[in-house]
């Protein structure tokens, strides 16, 4: 298949590696942060971490929309339904995710809670149209790559007068999030997170573009390369981060050519500020409140707003006690480090959303169970890795 097969090559991926070990310094270590979960399970499927010399470490980032998303909200959503009578329209990822008291969307709905499993807005808009006397709320979570098509779906609402629909947003940035990360303590006082560079979005990037990435880059002097999510595309931005590294620079790269821009999707960047405007803060799970890291509804679509209709409040909750995705999220830990990971939580009962979700990190771990192979370098915990 055209823009996949030969990006999945072997005998390139054996000579990208050989070019990777060559150029690789030895005297030190490099740790690299893939924003995306969907470059973690690239990782994963291909085994590329196999790849790599021991002093070549990827950091896994919090780029699963589904895994950020804090209890408190995935709580709102429930109270949607069950107390306000909404049927609720959900991505499947999210029906598993655990919220408070032992509950979630798929268990809600086994209860009697009218929550529907869609594939799209569309989908909601479509139930909304055929049941005029319900109110039809869509629970819209995603990164830029999926905030266009709730701004089309919400202008195309407002058009066609579908007072029975209201979307209930959570969408993020991620810009903010990275940005947030390098200011951490984690980071910047503590040592607990060692990263050197990232690898860029690939999905979201062809939204926005890469130049959101430069300031960044320039201000806390580490160089971005923004990757495809196949495994040479992998690869090849890795080394593209060992370069720059070795050769002191700190720039924005762009190894997805054959999709991102600098400048981005202008015409879906313009919808979603027709549609949207930034919060003021949002909370992430693992990363805490977030500056302008989300987006809600602009008050020319307050009417589309399920969290105005229903005066939604959110209330901030504590993950399971043992769980370890806020550190997982914040690249602090890895799952292989929580004690629950394999025994009680497996993605038939997962325990926290890092598990739940196809973009997770321990899902990940679990499903192409690499963490079996006891390879001496995963036998060191990240903490320690990372304060090297
Ligand atoms: S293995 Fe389960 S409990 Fe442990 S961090 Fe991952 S999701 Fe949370």
């Amino acid at each position: 298949m055209k823009y996949v097969d030969e990006f999945r090559n072997g005998s390139l991926a054996k000579r990208l590696a050989a070019t990777i070990v060559r150029e690789a310094d030895t005297a030190r270590t490099y740790h690299v942060m893939e924003f995306c979960g969907g470059h973690t399970h690239a990782i994963f499927r291909y085994g590329v971490q196999d790849l790599m010399p021991a002093n070549v470490r990827f950091v896994h980032g919090p780029g699963c929309p589904v895994c950020v998303l804090p209890i408190g909200r995935i709580d709102n959503a429930i109270e949607l339904a069950e107390r306000h009578g909404a049927i609720v329209c959900s991505y499947g990822d999210m029906m598993r995710v655990p919220a408070s008291e032992r509950k979630s969307l798929i268990k809600a709905k086994a209860a009697g809670a009218d929550i529907r499993m869609v594939y799209s807005i569309r989908d909601a808009m479509k139930i909304a149209r055929e049941t005029p006397d319900r109110e039809v709320v869509f629970f819209a979570i995603g990164f830029e790559t999926t905030t266009p098509p709730t701004a089309v779906a919400l202008r195309d609402a407002k058009a066609q007068g579908l007072k029975n629909f209201s979307v209930f947003c959570n969408h993020v940035l991620t810009p903010a999030a990275i940005q947030h990360i390098l200011q951490s303590p984690d980071v910047r006082e503590l040592g607990t997170v060692a990263i050197d560079g990232f690898l860029g979005p690939s999905h979201v990037s062809s939204v926005i573009g890469s130049r959101p990435y430069e300031y960044f880059a320039e201000e806390f002097q580490r160089p971005v390369v923004i990757a495809g999510f196949e495994p040479l595309d992998v690869m090849q931005a890795m080394l593209m981060v060992i370069r720059q590294l070795n050769e002191g620079r700190h720039e924005v790269e762009n190894e997805y050519v054959r999709v991102v821009t600098r400048e981005g999707n202008l015409k879906a960047q313009a919808l979603v500020a027709e549609v949207f405007e930034l919060r003021p803060s949002f909370e992430w799970r693992g990363l805490g409140e977030v500056p302008y890291s989300a987006l809600r509804t602009k008050d020319a679509f307050a009417d589309f707003d399920a969290e105005k209709r229903f005066a939604i409040e959110t209330k901030k909750v504590r993950d399971a006690k043992s769980c370890e995705c806020p550190s997982i999220l914040r690249g602090a830990k890895k799952p292989t480090d929580c004690k629950l990971f394999g025994t009680v939580c497996t993605p038939e009962n997962p325990i926290g959303s890092c598990m739940v979700s196809s973009e997770g990190a321990c899902a990940a771990y679990w499903s192409y169970g690499r963490f079996r192979q006891g390879a001496p370098r995963r036998a060191v915990p990240a903490q320690k890795e990372a304060a090297e």
